[in-house]
């Protein structure tokens, strides 16, 4: 079945690359919810309402539920193997020096927001699938499983589509899945995730009160940017001012009764806050070598400044395993509002193996024990499955014979949608060794001949695994 997939593919290619084009030139960013059917946004209603149309065309059975999600069919049988892409993208941001909703080909790579994440790969996922219709038809061949095409819209900004897909609209967990989203070999193994908001509420009593605090926009961000405002009597601010001055990196204006503070940091994705340097810690640091604050101040200050540790130490939680390595802990948002209230914003990202409900367990009581509120949301449990077990051996298998590079599966720190459908998914493909880093960055790019490759890749891991 491998010749006929391969053969097919290269007949349509023409096909392949021009619809690939179409889906990218449509800006699926998400936006304030559109019209009904539209959760995410008119555009990314569109790129959902356009590929699963392609679909129909192509001769799957579709479903769209509710625009947050949809999915194409065909085949036979109980079970399901499903492909799981997202047709979401994140925002062009700036340095491109092509048009980024433009598709244009040059020197065979394909440019555009999306290309290779994951508007691309998806693509080749659905022709891969075509191939496979196509093919098993023509030589008479049923399948014994259904094969599903999944289409999320919101893996960019929180995974609503995934939760209301296997949630309200009460649809069944494949028997094996891939999504095309991360990189080759495979990916066997994710840490587990989560954010937690914590709050407090503290009393002024110093001379000197931080009247608010405001660093950070995203708990899986390290911010680089946080900004004090201290107020009080103005001869101790004067002298806080003085001593202050000076002080490294952090800058100072106002004069009066209210001075404020900046400090800068280093930016860094929440799964690596230790490549980063976390400006509201920084400028936490320097605030609390200052005496003329009273308890309540002093108080929250040093326990943010314990619990920030990337390590998780801060929050009971320090560790690591054999497979994914350690727990990270990234501090991303730090508020302090003028009513007193504080509110602290933590992402974790902790050891495949661990047990989840105990994991959260001890992070909740270690900040309630230091008087915090705390609102545990969006948990992603890990992903783990053992390298001896499907999907992972057949995806493996087929990727080898396709390739000839024999490197080893990988494990993450990041998540997937393999991660909604854990155990019986993980992601594979389409980042190989030696491509360009450009998901979310400027200039982002997908090779022509990777994009047709993947398009076997996919039709034939799909195959071995519904046949
Ligand atoms: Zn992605």
């Amino acid at each position: 079945m491998r010749e006929q997939l391969e053969a097919w593919v290269d007949a349509h290619k023409h096909e392949i690359i021009a619809e690939t084009q179409a889906i990218l030139r449509i800006p699926s960013v998400e936006e304030e919810p559109g019209e009904p059917g539209a959760p995410f946004g008119r555009p990314v209603g569109a790129a959902l309402a356009h590929t699963l149309a392609l679909c129909e065309r192509l001769g799957m059975k579709t479903e769209n539920f509710d625009g947050y999600i949809g999915h194409a069919e065909f085949g036979e049988g109980e079970e399901i193997v499903a492909m799981l892409g997202h047709l979401d993208v994140v925002p062009p941001g700036s340095g491109w020096t092509k048009e980024p909703w433009g598709a244009t080909i040059e020197d065979g790579w394909l440019f555009a927001r999306g290309a290779s994440d994951d508007k691309g790969p998806t693509y080749a996922a659905l022709f891969g699938a075509k191939a496979v219709l196509d093919a098993t038809q023509a030589a008479g061949t049923p399948l014994s499983r259904r094969i599903r095409l999944i289409f999320g819209c919101n893996e960019e900004s929180g995974f609503k589509c995934v939760e209301h897909y296997f949630g309200a609209a009460g649809q069944p967990k494949p028997a094996l899945a891939f999504t095309p989203d991360a990189s080759f070999p495979l990916v066997y193994a994710e840490k587990g995730a989560f954010s937690a908001e914590a709050t407090r509420r503290v009393e002024d009593d110093g001379d000197v009160r931080v009247a608010s605090f405001r660093s950070g926009l995203r708990a899986n961000m390290v911010p680089d940017e946080a900004e004090a405002v201290l107020a009080g009597d103005p001869g101790i601010l004067n002298v806080v001012r003085a001593v202050m001055t000076g002080e490294k990196g952090v800058t100072i204006e106002g004069a009066g009764d209210t001075l404020r503070l900046y400090a800068r940091g280093k930016a860094a994705h929440g799964s690596t806050p230790q490549e980063g340097e976390n400006a509201a810690v920084k400028l936490l640091r320097a605030l609390i070598t200052q005496p003329d604050f009273g308890a309540g101040d002093r108080q929250w200050m040093d326990d943010l400044i314990r619990r920030a540790a990337p390590t998780g130490a801060g929050v009971g939680i320090a560790g690591k395993d054999e497979i994914t390595g350690p727990l990270t802990c990234n501090l991303g948002i730090v508020t302090k509002e003028e009513d007193g209230e504080v509110k602290a914003t933590f992402n974790v990202r902790y050891p495949a193996t661990w047990d989840p409900q105990e994991t959260v367990g001890k992070f909740q009581s270690s900040l309630d024990s230091g008087g915090w509120q705390v609102a545990v949301e969006g948990h992603m449990e890990p992903l783990y499955v053992p390298q001896d077990q499907e999907p992972v051996k057949t995806l493996l298998r087929v990727y080898r014979e396709h390739t000839g590079d024999e490197s080893a599966p990988k494990t993450m720190g990041g998540r997937t949608y393999a991660t909604a459908v854990a155990p019986v998914g993980v992601a594979f493909g389409a980042g190989m060794t030696g491509d360009p880093d450009v998901a979310h960055q400027a200039d982002e790019r997908f090779a022509v001949e990777r994009l047709l490759l993947c398009a076997k890749i996919y039709g034939h891991a799909l195959y071995e695994l519904a046949k």
